[in-house]
């Protein structure tokens, strides 16, 4: 997989609150700055008392962990690659596919 790369993005997450405050987070995958447009009230209720999910309870968890850590989702799969098991499911169902495409079958169990 290759290192993604991202531009600098300006998005607006805030909702009907007048009083509102931008902040930067920086993704340490591919150095491209966020600038997020929160509420101010509920920005400083996170920072100070309250868990993301409680202050923003229908964000998705890329919206969080861009909020936390900055990192973009494709940043973070880059960073931490979906695990073997999936790869190896894919596999096999392409050697399925091939067999099938050849009129062949695995032997079935219990045979
Ligand atoms: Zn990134």
């Amino acid at each position: 997989m290759l290192k993604p790369e991202h531009k600098r993005e300006v998005v607006d997450w805030s909702e009907d609150s007048t009083k509102k405050i931008t902040i930067q987070k920086l993704c340490y995958v591919c150095q491209a700055e966020t600038d997020i447009t929160l509420d101010e009230a509920k920005y400083y209720r996170w920072q100070n008392i309250d868990h993301v999910q409680n202050v923003w309870p229908n964000w998705t968890g890329d919206q969080r962990e861009m909020l936390i850590s900055g990192t973009h989702s494709d940043c973070w799969k880059y960073l931490f690659p979906p695990d073997l098991e999936e790869d190896m499911e894919e596999r096999v169902a392409n050697i399925e596919e091939t067999l099938e495409a050849h009129n062949l079958r695995l032997p079935e169990e219990g045979v």
